[in-house]
């Protein structure tokens, strides 16, 4: 996959997915596949985003070396991974447990010391370390979460998340950007994503 013929040409995003080896974050059974350019089957019914689509709401972010960030929806952990290369710190929140610890252990095998885990509905974000310079959200939300806008810094914050209906048909990517207490919504570009889903499953309560 020639992710800058297909749109990636930020050269910091480029360098950051180079130094992820993906292979880490997929399941054995599916090893031969961990480089082309496709979504594969993680625990928990959920997937591992595609490599185009990592890269380009990575590229949205337009994300700095000084960023504090949120991720909602961790998975596999490697979108987690790719942003820990490119933010100074990144929160990321996960609603099974399971997935969770196994992207931990991938975190810690490759040394990246800059990212804090919780278990928990990304639907409410993380107050108690907001306000955030930058929200990425890899689940598609029916609307914009409210709860994550409040927490998105009001100088120049940006989120961006897949937005739509359920089923996966009809999602797009957007990028809200806040300034003061306006905010600017665009379109971006479709995509299909497992669905936000509110709360946490009994399984993942400690
Ligand atoms: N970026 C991940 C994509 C994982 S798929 C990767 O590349 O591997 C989306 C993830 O969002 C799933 O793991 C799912 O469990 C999680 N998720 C869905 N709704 C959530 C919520 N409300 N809070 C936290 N995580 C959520």
């Amino acid at each position: 996959m020639d992710l800058r013929n297909a749109g990636v040409t930020d050269t910091r995003v480029l360098a950051a997915i180079e130094r992820v080896p993906r292979e880490h974050f997929v399941e054995e059974a599916f090893l031969d596949q961990a480089y082309a350019n496709q979504a594969l089957p993680i625990n928990c019914g959920q997937t591992i985003s595609q490599p185009l689509v990592v890269g380009l709401m990575t590229q949205a972010l337009e994300l700095g070396e000084r960023h504090k960030m949120l991720e909602v929806g961790t998975g596999s952990g490697y979108q987690t991974a790719i942003l820990a290369k490119l933010a100074r710190r990144v929160y990321t929140i996960e609603r099974h447990r399971d997935l969770l610890m196994s992207a931990e252990q991938r975190f810690q095998a490759l040394g990246l010391h800059n990212i804090t885990t919780m278990v928990g509905d990304g639907y409410k974000g993380w107050p108690a370390q907001a306000p955030f310079d930058r929200i990425l959200v890899t689940a598609a939300a029916r609307v914009v979460p409210s709860d994550l806008v409040a927490q998105l810094s009001d100088e120049g914050g940006i989120m961006v998340l897949p937005v739509g209906d359920v089923a996966g048909l009809h999602q797009e990517v957007i990028r809200v950007r806040k300034e003061g207490k306006q905010f600017k919504s665009e379109r971006m570009f479709p995509v299909r994503f497992v669905p936000l889903v509110q709360g946490i499953p009994p399984e993942s309560r400690a």
